[in-house]
């Protein structure tokens, strides 16, 4: 994969190409409450759709109902209302979507795209050369599963066309998927839907023009983009934001335990989140309320100035 970090060269903040309506998204998963890493995700994509007069809205990504922590989507939803960030249509709860989910598997199946696979970790792992994002697949059971008897997950066939996309902050991103990540899983042999065809379905589903995210999914956007391409859907612009880590080097998370947003005092964690991202708000600000914190940050968002 080749990354062109020239940033300055490609930031467009202009909100061009000219869209109809700008969509943009915020995707949780409710693992846990909002905390500084996901606050991050929230306000960039905020602040991107606000800034070119657009819709911003919510889907919750609760696919694994496994992972899922009680009350962890009604936390994030009222932890975004404290913070003042009001969401366009209705949220969008993955866990409903097993319909939809299925109907895109079928599509691919009937094309022959998809094929059964049966591979263990440890055979995956032992059979494997490691590539951008883990092992890549080898391919063994494309022509047929060697433990037929067992269902197994489903994997896409993928090839070693170039997939290249300019990403707003980035620059260009090529991946060869063949090559560079292997076939990869879209549902998982417990029957549960993976990320990346839900991210694709539902992107398309609420009609987001522009994606807006942490860079840890920077290397999975190629894998998206070849979905959508095999399932007819457009392809949005992206923005990859930086990943807040903490002292350890380690992506705040539910799993390395990053503490809750305060929300008794939501426009310090606000200030906090945009200077994380590249801004300088005036100190003034932070005695302020929600409604002019807003007002100034739209006003004056540059993702350019984003480090
Ligand atoms: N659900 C993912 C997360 O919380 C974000 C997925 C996306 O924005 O595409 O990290």
């Amino acid at each position: 994969m080749d990354n062109d970090f020239n940033r300055q060269t490609i930031v467009d903040t202009s909100c061009s190409p000219p869209t109809p309506v700008y969509r943009g998204r915020f995707a949780p998963s409710p693992t846990g409450p909002l905390h500084f890493g996901s606050l991050v995700a929230a306000v960039g994509s905020y602040l991107e759709a606000k800034s070119c007069n657009g819709k911003w809205l919510v889907r919750i990504e609760n696919l694994d109902r496994s992972r899922e922590a009680p009350d962890a989507s009604k936390e994030i939803l009222s932890a975004l209302e404290a913070l003042g960030m009001e969401w366009d249509d209705e949220v969008l709860y993955q866990s409903r979507r097993n319909n939809a989910y299925r109907s895109a598997l079928a599509l691919l199946e009937k094309r022959n795209l998809i094929y059964r696979c049966n591979c263990s970790r440890k055979e995956i792992a032992d059979s494997s050369i490691i590539g951008i994002d883990g092992p890549v697949y080898s391919g063994v059971c494309r022509g047929g599963s060697p433990n037929g008897e067992y269902p197994g997950a489903w994997r896409v066939r993928t090839d070693d066309h170039l997939i290249e996309f300019k990403d707003a902050l980035r620059g260009m991103i090529r991946q060869r998927l063949e090559s560079d990540i292997g076939d990869f899983i879209l549902r998982r042999a417990d029957g549960v839907f993976a990320y990346q065809l839900a991210v694709v379905v539902d992107d398309a589903e609420q009609a987001i023009t522009h994606v807006v995210r942490g860079e840890d999914l920077l290397n999975s956007t190629p894998r998206q983009i070849y979905l959508q391409q095999l399932l007819g859907y457009p392809t949005p612009a992206y923005l990859h934001l930086p990943v807040a880590v903490n002292a350890q080097g380690e992506k705040l998370s539910k799993q390395t335990h990053a503490a809750p947003i305060d929300t008794s005092d939501p426009v310090s964690q606000l200030m906090l989140a945009i200077r994380f991202l590249g801004q300088a708000p005036p100190k003034e600000l932070t005695g302020s309320n929600v409604t002019s914190f807003w007002k100034w940050a739209t006003k004056n968002w540059k993702a350019e100035m984003i480090r």
